[in-house]
């Protein structure tokens, strides 16, 4: 059976064999394509190498020559190569369409994918939608930036199956005829712009999650993001937007007691779980996404009343003796450390430190003010400790990392304190990722015990 009726090409290149790349190569090489795939640092011996030249791949490892483009009539790229290496720059001069594995996941799934993208809060929001579709009883999977690649996923999905995926800017960027059924913008900030190199590439890329849609698709998008307002303007799809802070006659809002979705009462806001006022954006987005898509308020409720966090995005951990704990990992930057500290009312003892960008961190200062005392750790740990005296925090302390700030925090902590590791940098000059720095974190609280 030809699953791929609507991909046009038949000579195709796979640059860059990751889990991405090897799942598109061998769904078109099972369709009938030539496929040609070049990796600089895969080897003859992986296992994946050896089943896709058993399937008769023309594999060409270690070397990208000009001439691998000789007949090419589209080139499947991984999201993380730059459009700058040689090999696609003349492909572009060549005027070889560049896509993504993600075009390959919505030509075989094409009226089943809700897909969610946004500078902050994909994962969140993508979690949430998939656990409402299926606390509603509906089949549900999960793919794209999250984890699963999107393409294994979608070539195994029924009829009745909806498809949720977390889609990236460097994802969307090669979209030729992607378009999900609801799409959701959930903001555009000033992120990724090493790659992209402006604003306006990015916001490119992220409006090709919309661009595709007509008047039969949904999109959804935060109605308080100017730069998303702006961006939408083009958009045919049905506009749903979302605000936490105005009424929203077709989309989801708040006001001081409830959440609604179209004039209809979802939920109180005090049986919401989740904390956080970024949140409660990606909660309205959920919301939104599952009710197109069907959900029904009971099977949403119980999602939100006992949803408490994605690993390592404002996690509770514990409480010991009062003292409350969250891991915050994920927070490689200023804005979601801002973020996590405005959600707490309580008094913040702050985990703060990492790799050096050669940033400042005074944006961190008016977020402060209900932090009263800071261990900084990481190659950043002066600047911080520098910012936190501006500050006028009283109790600022050095650790060696994160397993040695854990303890030093307590010491520091009275009861109704929130001890938060929030650490506004990345983890690489101490941890290999983010995960491995905030499971580090949960150790040492349960060591605390
Ligand atoms: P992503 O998958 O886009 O990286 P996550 O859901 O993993 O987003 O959240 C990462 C961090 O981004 C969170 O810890 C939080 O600090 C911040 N964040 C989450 N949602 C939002 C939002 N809607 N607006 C702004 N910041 C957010």
């Amino acid at each position: 059976m030809d699953m791929l009726r609507n991909f046009h090409y038949t000579n195709v290149l796979v640059l860059g064999l990751a889990r991405s790349g090897t799942a598109a190569a061998k769904i078109l090489l099972e369709n009938g394509k030539n496929v040609r795939i070049t990796d600089r640092d895969a080897d003859w011996h992986d296992n994946n190498v050896q089943e896709l030249q058993a399937l008769g791949a023309e594999l060409i490892l270690g070397t990208h020559p000009i001439s691998i483009l000789d007949n090419i009539e589209v080139i499947v790229k991984n999201p993380g190569i730059p459009y700058e290496v040689p090999l696609l720059v003349e492909a572009k001069e060549r005027g070889i369409p560049i896509i993504t594995e993600i075009e390959i996941a919505g030509q075989l799934a094409p009226n089943s994918i809700i897909g969610i993208t946004g500078s902050n809060g994909k994962t969140t929001t993508t979690t949430l939608t998939t656990k409402m579709l299926a606390a509603s009883d509906q089949n549900v999977k999960v793919a794209g930036n999250i984890g699963t690649v999107a393409t294994d996923v979608a070539q195994d999905l029924t009829k009745d199956e909806t498809l949720v995926l977390e889609l990236s800017s460097f994802q969307l960027l090669g979209v030729q005829t992607f378009k999900p059924k609801v799409a959701v913008l959930l903001n555009i900030y000033e992120a990724h712009l090493d790659y992209h190199k402006t604003l306006e590439n990015y916001q490119q890329a992220k409006c090709n999650i919309f661009i595709n849609q007509s008047k039969d698709d949904y999109l959804v998008y935060n109605a308080e993001n100017e730069t998303v307002v702006k961006a939408i303007n083009d958009a045919k799809a049905t506009l749903i937007p979302f605000s936490t802070k105005t009424y929203q006659r077709n989309g989801a809002y708040v006001d001081e007691e409830f959440i609604y979705f179209q004039g209809e009462k979802i939920i109180n806001r005090k049986d919401v779980v989740l904390v956080g006022d970024h949140n409660l954006e990606n909660i309205l987005a959920s919301i939104s996404a599952a009710k197109l898509n069907g959900a029904t308020n009971e099977g949403i409720k119980q999602v939100l009343t006992t949803f408490s966090s994605v690993k390592h995005r404002l996690q509770f951990v514990k409480n010991i003796h009062d003292r409350i704990f969250y891991n915050d990992s994920k927070a490689t930057n200023i804005l979601a450390t801002q973020k996590a500290l405005a959600s707490f009312q309580q008094p913040v003892i702050l985990l703060a430190g990492g790799l050096d960008r050669g940033n400042g961190f005074s944006d961190l200062l008016p977020y402060l003010q209900g932090v009263k005392a800071m261990v900084v750790f990481g190659q950043t740990a002066p600047k911080l400790k520098t910012i936190a005296e501006q500050a006028g925090i009283g109790l600022i302390e050095e650790a060696d990392n994160v397993d040695d700030a854990v303890p030093k925090a307590y010491e520091l902590s009275e009861a109704n304190d929130v001890i938060l590791l929030s650490p506004a940098c990345a983890s690489w000059d101490q941890y290999k990722t983010f995960e491995q720095r905030g499971d580090m974190f949960i150790q040492a609280v349960h060591r605390l015990m």
